[in-house]
């Protein structure tokens, strides 16, 4: 047995918690309860295609606010509901709360989707229904003087921060094999200048192409427009899978959708 929550009233590193649907990967269109934690290793900055769109829970995070019980509470206003996204920042930091996560859904019937960039490996005690990876690739790394979100200047720190992690084949390997399956979703410019690296790192992690959902860059509406075609005519020619982002198309930018 892995470590648990004991104190369900406690204060925990999850910013927010809401209903919505899934909008990217294999299981957009789902109903779902999004769990979203705060903390992250990463400063993803994606040049044209902006900042992290989690920038609060990142590059600056804002401190937690829910307990155990806020998230039970979620479920029993919502019965419908048999999905978890569980997302961040970066949720496996967090091994305790995951852990509890699976025992609560696998209680409750509760398919469990995590969002992750790849770079811990983390057991539970019952596996996670899908990881969806989305190894960070050279795309993301911040650029040196560049502005973040709250007005911080990037700078060689930043940087290394980014990178120290990134793309850990070795965390991602070990998690695909531990959990019960997993897609991996990888961010393209418009301009495609990353495939090179993301078949590499298929190459390495041995990983089949109808296991790879591509998805276009942007933070908003508008910049996630101008990368869309070009990434759908590219998955349409190269045989892996598309996934837009609804929640930026409906919502742009707005939180909790
Ligand atoms: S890994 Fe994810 S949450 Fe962390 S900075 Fe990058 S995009 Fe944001």
């Amino acid at each position: 047995m892995l470590k648990r929550i004991e104190d369900y009233k406690k204060n925990l590193p999850v910013l927010e918690v809401y209903t919505a649907v899934q909008s990217e990967g294999s299981r957009a269109g789902y109903p779902t309860i999004v769990v979203r934690t705060t903390g992250c290793t990463h400063r993803c900055y994606f040049g044209e295609g902006g900042w992290c769109d989690s920038w609060y829970t990142s590059i600056h995070p804002e401190k937690g606010i829910y307990c155990f019980q806020d998230i039970i509470d979620a479920y029993d206003q919502h019965p419908h509901i048999k999905e978890m996204m569980l997302t961040g920042g970066s949720p496996t930091m967090h091994p305790k709360l995951v852990n509890e996560l699976t025992h609560f859904a696998h209680e409750r019937d509760i398919f469990i989707t995590i969002e992750t960039e790849g770079s811990h490996f983390l057991p539970t005690d019952y596996p996670i229904n899908l990881l969806s990876i989305s190894p960070k690739f050279s795309n993301s790394i911040p650029v040196l003087g560049a502005k973040t979100p709250q007005g911080a200047i990037v700078d060689e720190r930043m940087i290394k921060k980014h990178n120290s992690k990134r793309v850990n084949t070795e965390a991602i390997k070990q998690s695909i094999e531990y959990h019960s399956d997993y897609h991996i979703k990888p961010v393209l410019d418009k301009d495609l200048s990353m495939v090179g690296e993301v078949e590499e790192f298929l190459k390495e992690c041995n990983i089949p192409d109808h296991k790879v959902w591509a998805m276009p860059a942007g933070d908003d509406r508008e910049s996630l427009m101008e990368s869309y075609p070009e990434v759908m005519n590219f998955v349409r020619d190269r045989g892996w899978r598309f996934t837009g982002r609804s929640h930026i198309m409906a919502f742009n930018t707005e939180r909790c959708v």
